[in-house]
């Protein structure tokens, strides 16, 4: 399918307001059309009659000049609704298509934002919807518009004098090439415009929400001058965009003005020689002159709806991006988890290296398995996959004997509950943020799951309590607290399965502490994969599991495995021995 096709579709479940749009825009070029009539008889009936036939001048001064205010009064009217009804065709047309794309968006595979920048996702929101709606509504609306008035006006010009049509009709076109020319250069300078657009929005994004970054590495300078660099990037290119577009109109005119004295030579000829009246080579000019203005926006247009089909094709690039595969047909639900996850022959890459090389793990219900291993090893890797933010591509993971893949993605990620070094907390209540993953939970719910995350205290002494916006004035978390948040949050999840991935190493020894707690409290009555560097959690773990290379080198409890030479010696010398 072309673009152009794709395009239309957009437009298809507007027709009904297109239809009533496009019946305004025949009145609109009728009216023209027929104004420039009107000058006919204004000039043979008024004033050639006042010389020949007085009576007949006097009923047309009254007459004529009535004639000439209705018709104004419709083509207003009319090119009001018509305006009205195209830019509400365009503006449900952008509200649908970003809807589209942000659902699209959450359809996307972890993968995709692995590899995606952010600025490049908002450019597409935002600057492309724009342009593809500018192309669509406004643009769809004037060339409809433009090309019923020019046909209007063309057929009254035929009608007029036909001689004179036929070499109007070869002088006019070359008025119209340079068009075309500026349209396709302009399409090529907004591609470019485009991705400097987004590779600005980028660095933006990521220097402001790292600003600590820069400035504990005094990098500002250097960033400064990197922004400067694309900043002055789209300058020029805006610069030239607009300097094509200006071209386009006087070139358009100078050339115009060439055809323009060809015909009015040519006519005033035929007038003196008898050939025409001088009401018709009037209202000939009039119609030609009138022509002028919707063939220059015509030209306008055509570079709007270029830029319009470069957005296009970037929007549906990222919608054509193939969204994860939900379920399988015939998956079922996953009702409860009663005995164990296993892990079996389980391969993994995110790119041409394997990270996982054969992982063969049974966790049984009810226990926790603590996950060791150098940064790098593949703990993450391993627990991420069960929840299926990514895919395996050799092996199985059965939950209860049932292979994930078997099960529907939502009551699988409903049986896991998920506390990450990083805690992700949304700009809204303390209250929605805990409620996150059960939006139904009650008042008293919320307070008891955090009382258990050791989080009410300092809850209620924020200014609004459970209400306080997360990004209000003066609402600084610290680490310890946002932690104590999600736990909140997985608390009221209340899922048989946890993950605990490193959810403590980013804290100090205070906060850790009220955060072990609170922990504690989480993983009672769970089957927890916990990656830990502390030592209390790796002492607690019915197992440990020890990660290097993407394979398990060793398993069983910390005395057993300090007792061995090996990976985890190694591993606690280095590491869990300065805790105690
Ligand atoms: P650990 O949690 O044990 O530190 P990870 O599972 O995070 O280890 O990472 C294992 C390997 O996979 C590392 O080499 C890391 O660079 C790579 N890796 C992790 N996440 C991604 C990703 N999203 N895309 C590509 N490579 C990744
Ligand atoms: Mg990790």
């Amino acid at each position: 399918m072309s673009i152009y096709q794709r395009m239309a579709r957009e437009v298809k479940p507007h027709w009904h307001h297109l239809s009533i749009a496009v019946v305004c825009m025949l009145v609109v070029a009728g009216t023209t059309a027929g104004l420039a009539y009107l000058m006919g008889p204004v000039v043979d009936d008024i004033f050639v009659a006042g010389v020949t036939d007085p009576e007949r001048a006097r009923r047309m001064i009254v007459i004529l000049p009535i004639a000439l205010v209705a018709v104004m009064w419709i083509k207003g009217g009319a090119t009001y609704s018509q305006t009205v009804l195209m830019v509400m065709v365009g503006q449900r047309i952008v509200a649908d298509l970003r809807e589209r794309i942000y659902a699209h968006l959450q359809e996307l595979p972890l993968s995709f934002y692995d590899n995606t920048q952010t600025g490049l996702l908002i450019a597409r929101m935002t600057n492309d919807v724009n342009l593809l709606r500018e192309s669509v509504s406004s643009a769809l609306a004037a060339s409809f518009r433009d090309i019923f008035t020019i046909v209007g006006l063309i057929a009254l010009v035929f009608y007029r004098d036909w001689r004179l049509a036929i070499i109007a009709m070869v002088v006019f076109p070359l008025a119209m090439v340079p068009f075309i020319k500026f349209g396709q250069l302009v399409r090529r300078i907004s591609t470019r415009n485009q991705q400097a657009t987004a590779e600005m929005a980028n660095h933006m994004s990521e220097t402001i929400s790292g600003a600590r970054v820069v400035k504990a590495f005094t990098a500002e300078k250097h960033e400064i001058s990197k922004f400067k660099a694309v900043s002055q990037r789209i300058l020029r290119l805006q610069l030239k965009e607009e300097r094509v577009r200006a071209l386009s109109s006087p070139t358009m005119e100078s050339l115009g003005a060439v055809a323009f004295a060809v015909i009015l030579g040519y006519g005033g000829h035929r007038v003196l020689t008898g050939a025409a009246s001088a009401g018709t080579f009037v209202s000939f000019i009039a119609a030609v002159i009138m022509l002028y203005d919707p063939l220059k926006k015509l030209a306008r247009t055509w570079t709007i709806v270029q830029r319009g089909v470069a957005g296009a094709e970037r929007i549906y690039e990222l919608l054509d991006t193939p969204a994860m595969v939900k379920d399988r047909p015939g998956a079922t639900e996953l009702t409860g988890f009663r005995e164990s996850i296993q892990y079996r022959g389980v391969r993994f890459s995110y790119g041409r290296e394997p990270v996982l090389k054969g992982i063969d793990l049974t966790i049984e219900a009810g226990r926790i398995v603590a996950l060791a291993g150098s940064s790098g090893g593949g703990k993450t890797t391993l627990v991420n996959l069960l929840p299926r933010f990514y895919d395996l591509e050799e092996g199985e993971i059965l939950i209860d004997g049932t292979d994930i893949r078997d099960l529907t993605q939502s009551s699988l990620r409903r049986m896991i509950g998920l506390v990450t070094q990083q805690t992700i907390l949304f700009d809204d209540t303390i209250k929605a943020n805990i409620a996150y993953g059960r939006p139904g939970a009650t008042e008293e719910e919320i307070i008891t799951a955090s009382k258990a995350a050791y989080a009410h205290d300092f809850i209620t002494e924020l200014p609004h309590g459970y209400e306080t916006h997360i990004g209000e004035q003066g609402v600084r978390l610290s680490g310890g607290q946002r932690q104590r948040l999600a736990i909140a949050r997985a608390l009221l999840k209340d899922a048989p399965i946890l993950i605990l991935d490193e959810a403590t190493s980013s804290l100090d020894t205070e906060s850790e502490y009220y955060v072990q707690k609170a922990i504690d409290n989480l993983m009672k009555g769970r089957t927890t994969l916990v990656i830990a560097h502390r030592l209390s959690t790796i002492y607690n773990a019915h197992r440990i599991v020890v990660l290097s290379g993407g394979r398990i080198v060793q398993e069983g409890r910390h005395e057993e495995l300090l007792g061995q030479e090996g990976e985890y010696r190694k591993l606690y010398e280095m590491q869990f021995k300065s805790d105690n």
